[in-house]
């Protein structure tokens, strides 16, 4: 292991959000004022979120011909700093102001597009990153959806040489992640020599309301497509215990048992396994109480199925009272809804339960992708003490640090490392001894 091989690999990485500032206004500079900025609603979200007046034509433009004033006021209408911190919707629309760039550039040439990705892969380079691994959706469909996946991946392996290595994870819609999938195949059967850079698949977008189950299918026919064409592997990685509002504390740490189990490789975040439950519930009103009765009774199945496990954590498992509550839950229409206010001795039982998760995944191999800003900036994390870092690492688990969306926070790998090593108790060394090699969790 290099000292350097903690800030040299980025295994979590929207492509989208890898652009800074600076990439946003040099993009921008040759078409800002072609660009339809009320396009798909932009202006009116981004200003009712961030309760302002945009003007992207004017910033542009001040920042173009005074940077000196100019630059600061632009790049504070597009970063998403610790002030706009824990709101999920301000990212959004920040995030959006590139975008709205990015989906023109796409339409506009290939010429464009290339030059975009080109224009963030180039400043992870000057960062010191040596390998990248991207992850990008695109629009569409049939062979354009193709053509534009196509694109992406050649330029990202025209990025490779000694020095630096790109690779490519397209991610599914949860809403409905076959069409994509299946492009993704026909574009590897058709292209083949693409499946040197276009490594992986992951599951994105909104996590609350899709659970884990509902991919059983897609994954059982991923890994039977990857058993069968052995120069396709394409593993998946998959974001869960981001963001979980939508149900009981014991359904979010075992969505991330369950992601695991179905054979996620990696998961993005996990910080329901990490965050501490008293901390959790304290973030809003009756947060986490209620929850549909779909997801009591597939906890119960898995508190059944788990039980030996459970109990030898420290979780109590009574099976007869939970088989009652099966029999009386099941008579229940589908999307009522089950409210169970906690007690300490249920807080305390989750912090088991996260242990016993950790484990699980640590007997499987699974690795947690961890971006501390990312957590703090959208992932409803209050602050630096109570991050799930602190119990991630405390725990076997593998684990690497990653940056989710460097552009968009204004951060890079090496400050995130930083950041761990001023709000833990670990140092450069023992970090690093910690967390090992990243680059053996690569796709
Ligand atoms: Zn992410």
């Amino acid at each position: 292991m290099t000292p350097n091989s903690l800030t040299d690999c980025d295994l979590h990485v929207h492509l989208a959000g890898s652009f800074y500032a600076d990439d946003l206004l040099a993009i921008g500079a040759p078409i800002f004022r072609e660009v339809d900025w009320n396009a798909r609603g932009f202006l009116d979200g981004y200003n009712a979120a961030l309760n302002t007046t945009l003007n992207p034509v004017q910033l542009f433009a001040e920042a173009l011909e005074n940077p000196k004033i100019g630059f600061p006021k632009f790049k504070a209408a597009y970063v998403l700093s610790a002030e706009d911190g824990g709101d999920f919707d301000k990212f959004l629309w920040k995030y959006r102001f590139f975008t709205q760039l990015w989906g023109f550039g796409w339409e506009r040439d290939r010429e464009t597009a290339v030059a975009m990705i080109t224009q963030a892969v180039e400043h992870h380079k000057r960062q010191g990153v040596r390998y990248v691994e991207y992850r990008s959706g695109f629009w569409g469909e049939g062979a354009e959806l193709r053509r534009k996946m196509q694109i992406c991946t050649e330029t990202l392996a025209a990025e490779c040489d000694e020095q630096f290595t790109a690779r490519y994870i397209v991610p599914l819609p949860r809403d409905d992640p076959w069409p994509m999938y299946q492009a993704v195949r026909q574009l590897l059967t058709e292209q083949p020599h693409l499946a040197q850079t276009l490594v992986g698949l992951d599951f994105a977008t909104y996590e609350e309301g899709q659970p884990p189950k509902l991919f059983r299918n897609i994954f059982h026919q991923i890994h039977r497509d990857n058993a069968a064409n052995p120069a396709q592997q394409l593993p998946i990685v998959y974001h869960v215990g981001e963001t979980f509002f939508d149900k009981s504390l014991e359904s979010a740490v075992r969505w991330c048992h369950e992601a695991a189990l179905l054979g996620a490789k990696r998961l993005g975040h996990c910080i329901a396994l990490g965050l501490d439950p008293a901390m959790a519930v304290g973030r809003r009103p009756q947060a986490h109480e209620a929850e549909l009765v779909s997801e009591r009774l597939d906890q119960i199945a898995y508190d059944l199925r788990f039980a030996k496990g459970l109990r030898q954590t420290g979780v109590t498992v009574d099976e007869q009272q939970l088989r009652a509550e099966q029999q009386s839950l099941v008579k229940m229409v589908e999307g009522d809804v089950v409210e169970r206010p906690y007690t300490p001795q249920r807080l305390q039982e989750i912090r088991q339960r996260q242990d016993f998760v950790l484990h699980q995944l640590t007997q499987l191999g699974t690795v947690i992708e961890c971006c501390p800003t990312s957590n703090l900036r959208i992932g409803g994390v209050p602050d630096a003490a109570h991050h799930p870092v602190h119990k991630l690492l405390a725990s076997p688990v593998n684990l690497c640090l990653c940056t989710d969306d460097p552009g968009t926070f204004d951060i890079t790998l090496a400050s995130e490392i930083e950041w761990v090593v001023q709000h833990t108790s670990f140092n450069h060394n023992t970090f690093a001894q910690r967390l090992g090699n990243p680059r053996r969790f690569a796709l």
